[in-house]
């Protein structure tokens, strides 16, 4: 049997692993890379899963870093079932409908952008898939319910397991049988919080020969809840006694609706005042809100009630149209503002930071990971000014890092999870993390149970046939792709730094209009080279 990482190997997003037995080919997930542009781009080499050739998706939850590709595999040829439980069958379907839609919106911008500079458009400019792609995909979803086995193809069976992470998060235990041996792999999926808001902790199943373990947290803890909660509490007083807004950039499913929860609780402690006015001006987070609703009986919300809900200061607003989006920014006087992307990536967030960074009294809350080369982490990282759409923006805004709501586990959280299975037998795989956590967390693993763990690459193959000993290989392709000639880009640079010197050393002798002109282009391109060093 051979596994093959085409996604979320030493990275965080693009969940997807290819597994080709002797009977069937399938993958576990399907997710979008999120990040830098040379991160997005593997988003257009699906084709490296061979989409006609595989016969089913094991899909572990609904987040867009594990089903966001799936529409895309799907207009690519995939026409198997997509293996799931049912409510991120709910919940995926929202979530790539709402993924269409905002690739098909960032398109409209880049091909109006091209034409503006009387450029094509490139492979990259174009959509992902469009809404139609995203509802075939829903259409090839099959609903299984926790606990339930299944087998999806011969010689193969699964089991959805509670992984604690978000509605209908799994993980997957997978058992495949080749030539009468079976060898058991657990897929954690992302792995949620014990004590998680909302949700049951994740299951502890019997130790299997092969873990496929995320190390999203593998090189730090969380705080405690009670300061979490002290921390929202501290960022809504805050801009309140400034009478600004808080902006807190969140991710529609889960993270949304466990800060509403948070926040009518801390209304109700009275930590917070009660008429300050809460928006969720996400139209996907509306909607998931409903689905959790629908869901109601399998969530756990203590120190809440119903009639809670219906106090007249604990109303949450659900912004519906653009304009109605579009009113909050000259609404004046304080409110909390509820928007996605979490990442700071795409969506109304970004009109909601362009309108009150640079105000000193507002409030910008992180609720959640944010991932290397997005602008959440640009802000998290300490930047001083943000590039949005073109214009660059003075922070000046509060920042708050509330690392405590994280919907995974933390590093000693997932060292106690996986010690509850270690053995000397049993192999490690680290998936979806980036190096440093990854490092970290393998030497924690041989240091407490002598295990060492395997991090694979993007694109490692790894024979792993019940029986015969481990065998790992990257494709040359993938080996080469990985170098940057810094070399090559510094030369350059200080070739085109020194043509530059010998033409300002004749632009005194040019007219007044030009010479403006050259300052304020040069101007540019020093702020850009100062905002690039300054954020390290
Ligand atoms: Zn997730
Ligand atoms: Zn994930």
């Amino acid at each position: 049997m051979k596994v093959t990482f085409h996604g979320a190997a030493q990275t965080v997003t693009g969940s997807c692993y290819v597994i080709e037995t002797e009977t069937a080919r399938f993958a576990v997930d399907c997710g979008m890379f999120q990040g830098n542009d040379a991160l997005e781009e593997r988003n257009y080499e699906i084709d490296n899963c061979r989409p006609r050739e595989l016969d089913f998706v094991l899909l572990t939850h609904a987040h867009i870093d594990h089903s966001g590709l799936l529409p895309r595999l799907v207009r690519e040829g995939f026409s198997g079932s997509i293996y799931c439980t049912t409510p991120t069958a709910d919940l995926a379907e929202l979530m790539l409908e709402d993924s269409a839609h905002i690739q098909e919106t960032e398109q409209e911008w880049k091909s109006r952008h091209n034409l503006r500079k009387g450029k094509q458009d490139s492979e990259t400019d174009m959509a992902l898939y469009s809404a139609e792609d995203a509802q075939a995909a829903a259409r090839l979803m099959h609903a299984v319910e926790f606990g339930e086995a299944v087998a999806p193809a011969e010689g193969v069976s699964v089991l959805f397991r509670h992984a604690g992470h978000i509605l209908g998060a799994a993980m997957l235990d997978i058992t495949v049988t080749e030539q009468g041996k079976s060898t058991r792999m657990l897929f954690s999926g992302d792995l949620g919080r014990p004590g998680a808001l909302l949700l049951p902790d994740a299951e502890r199943p019997p130790a299997p020969e092969w873990l496929f373990v995320e190390s999203t947290y593998g090189d730090r803890d969380h705080k405690g809840e009670n300061d979490t909660l002290k921390e929202l509490a501290e960022a809504i007083n805050y801009s309140c006694s400034h009478n600004e807004k808080t902006i807190i950039p969140a991710f529609a499913v889960e993270r949304t609706q466990e800060i509403l929860y948070s926040i009518i609780l801390l209304k109700k402690k009275g930590l917070i005042p009660e008429d300050v006015p809460v928006y969720v001006d996400s139209p996907m987070a509306a909607k998931a809100t409903q689905v959790f609703i629908k869901y109601g009986s399998e969530l756990h919300v203590p120190d809440i009630t119903l009639e809670d809900i219906q106090r007249p200061g604990f109303k949450i607003t659900y912004t519906k149209g653009v304009q109605e989006s579009q009113d909050l920014n000259t609404r004046s006087g304080p409110a909390i503002i509820l928007s996605a992307s979490g990442m700071c990536n795409a969506g109304r967030i970004r009109h909601h930071l362009r309108h009150n960074i640079w105000k000193p009294g507002a409030s910008i809350v992180f609720v959640g990971f944010q991932a290397m080369g997005t602008p959440g982490r640009k802000l998290v990282d300490g930047a001083k000014s943000l590039r949005l759409n073109g214009e660059e923006l003075n922070v000046a805004a509060r920042l708050f890092t509330i690392n405590g709501f994280s919907a995974h586990a933390g590093q000693s959280q997932l060292l106690d999870w996986i010690g509850s299975m270690a053995n000397p037998a049993m192999h490690i795989v680290l998936i979806h993390g980036e190096p440093k956590a990854q490092q970290t967390l393998a030497g924690l693993i041989r240091q407490r149970f002598g295990i060492e763990s395997v991090i694979p690459d993007y694109m490692e193959e790894m024979d792993i046939t019940a029986g015969k000993a481990p065998e790992f290989n990257i494709p040359a392709s993938a080996a080469a792709r990985k170098k940057v000639d810094w070399n090559f880009l510094m030369q350059e640079l200080d070739l085109r730094t020194a043509q530059l010197r010998e033409r300002i050393a004749h632009a005194s002798d040019l007219p007044w209009e030009e010479q403006m002109d050259l300052r304020d282009r040069l101007a540019e391109i020093q702020r850009d080279i100062f905002v690039l060093l300054s954020q390290s």
